[in-house]
Formats: structure tokens, C-alpha cells, sequence
């Protein structure tokens, strides 16, 4: 988890809000510039970004929206060490994830990012207090303390009563919730949401995205959320859209997030 306190959070949150090409007074978690990315595929190549450009401050709850196949969860691998660009370069605290080996990307990984995706991927033959404490044990945590910090986590996300259930005897939303205490059980310093709430019905949808709000600003997480729902995405400390492979301030032509003195 970033070091950032929750207040410089919010003022961090406060000075880009409405400003978004303000100069930054923190240094960006995440730095990408020139990012390229080109498939190989039977018919032939696909590029999805074209010198693409974002930077993210710590604190910030950064929405990425975009049609259908325009590369969102592509951008979100990258920048989580789970796709390498073909060109460009992805810092992430300071960390040049493109150039890490694949045991080193899976430490970094496991260490510097929580990831929630659109379907829980809880192990369906463990608990949810054994899902959440996987992260830990995975990085050789001794069991009883990956156990207790798994606890903790499930209070937080008001689920401590179902630490035994597995993940079939808990509901869609509940199911995200564990998904969110096991993305943060091991104090990620990025948070990466790939549609966290898009499988879930309209209400749950809005009661786990107050809950990753509240654990984002508690908690002082710098997060970004792929999502569909353009209510959700209005209450980030920014949008951006992803079209035609490249970042913009949605409902404006600026680049995203390139401060001046910086591209
Ligand atoms: P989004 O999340 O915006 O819907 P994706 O990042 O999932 O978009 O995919 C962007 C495009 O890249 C899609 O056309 C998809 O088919 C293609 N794509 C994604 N992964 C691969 C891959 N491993 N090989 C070839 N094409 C891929």
C-alpha cells in the first residue's frame, strides 16, 4: 500500500478533480508514455495503442471507460505486469514493469497490486477466509498469520460472519466483496478494478462500489476502475477514455493525465 495518508489522498484527489492537466505536487505511482501494443494474430496484426500516454497520482480513483474491444483490459495487464507492451514504458513506483523477469513480474505482482476483475475468481473448493489469505500464503506468510490478517480483511468488507462459507454459498456481491479482501490483504500499492461491479444487478452493483470507495479512501489506495457505468465512473477522481489507442479526459480532447513538463 502507498504510503500517502488518507488526507493527502483527498488533496491530491482535490487539486487534479476539474483540473486535470494541473502540474502534480506528488510524484505519479504510475507513468506510462509511449505504450504501443500490437497482437499477432491469424489475420494479421492489431494494434491497440498508439503511443498512449497517462500518468496517475498517488490517491487517485481514476475511471478508464471505452467501447467494448478498445484495449481496456489489455492497458490494465500491462500496468499490472500481466502483459508486456510492444513498445513504450509502464513505471509503476518508480519500478520499470516491462523489463521484469516473469518471476520477478510475479513478485511484483503479488506484492505491489490488488486486482478485482468483472468475475470473482475465488477458489471454489476453499473458504473465503482461505481465499482471502491466499496473496499471503503465496509469498510465504506463515499460515496463522495470512489467517488473521485474512480475518481482518473480511470485517472490513462486513463479511466476517461468512469466513467459513465457500464461494458457491455466497451471493454475487458477497462473492466481490471476498474478491476485494483478498486484492488487498497483501497492501497493494495499486489497486486495478476490471469491471468489478459489471456482473452484478444495479443496487449490489452500487453497495460494492461504496465499499471499494470507502476502502480506497481509508486506506489511501491509488486505484483504477474499467467500468461500463457512467455513474459509478462520475464519482472518480477522473475519467478518461480510451479511443482510437489513445487516453483522453472524457467529454474533453485533452491528453489524459500528462502533466505540463512532463510529456
Ligand atoms: P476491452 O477491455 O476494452 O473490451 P480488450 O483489452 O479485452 O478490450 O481487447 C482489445 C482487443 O484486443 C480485442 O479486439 C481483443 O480481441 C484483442 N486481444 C486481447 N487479447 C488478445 C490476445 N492475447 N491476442 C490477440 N488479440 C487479443
Amino acid at each position: 500500500m502507498n504510503q500517502t495518508s488518507p488526507a493527502a489522498a483527498s488533496q491530491a484527489s482535490r487539486s487534479t478533480r476539474g483540473s486535470e492537466l494541473r502540474a502534480p505536487e506528488a510524484s505519479p505511482i504510475i507513468q506510462v508514455r509511449g505504450l504501443e501494443k500490437t497482437y499477432r494474430t491469424a489475420r494479421g496484426a492489431l494494434t491497440l495503442f498508439h503511443g498512449l500516454d497517462l500518468d496517475v497520482l498517488p490517491g487517485e480513483l481514476v475511471a478508464i471507460v471505452g467501447q467494448s474491444g478498445a484495449g481496456k483490459s489489455t492497458l490494465l495487464h500491462i500496468l499490472g505486469a500481466l502483459d508486456t507492451p510492444t513498445a513504450g514504458t509502464v513505471h509503476c513506483a518508480s519500478i520499470n514493469v516491462a523489463s521484469l523477469s516473469q518471476r520477478e513480474a510475479a513478485a511484483f505482482r503479488n506484492r505491489e497490486i490488488g486486482y478485482v476483475w468483472q468475475f470473482h475468481y475465488l477458489l471454489p473448493e476453499f473458504s473465503a477466509l482461505e481465499n482471502v489469505a491466499m496473496p499471503l500464503l503465496a509469498r510465504g506468510t506463515a499460515r496463522r498469520d495470512a489467517l488473521a490478517a485474512a480475518a481482518n480483511w473480511l470485517r472490513e468488507v462486513d463479511l466476517e460472519d461468512r469466513a467459513d462459507h465457500r464461494p458457491g454459498e455466497l451471493s454475487g456481491g458477497e462473492q466481490q466483496r471476498v474478491a476485494l479482501a483478498r486484492a488487498l490483504v497483501g497492501a497493494p500499492r495499486l489497486l486495478l478494478a476490471d469491471e468489478p461491479t459489471g456482473d452484478l444487478d444495479e443496487m449490489t452493483a452500487g453497495k460494492v462500489f461504496n465499499l471499494l470507495e470507502r476502502l480506497h479512501a481509508t486506506h489511501g489506495l491509488t486505484s483504477i476502475v474499467v467500468t461500463h457505468n457512467p455513474d459509478l465512473a462520475a464519482r472518480c477522481t477522473r475519467t478518461l477514455r480510451l479511443e482510437s489507442g489513445r487516453l483522453t479526459v472524457a467529454g474533453a480532447s485533452a491528453p489524459a493525465g500528462l502533466h505540463p513538463g512532463k510529456a
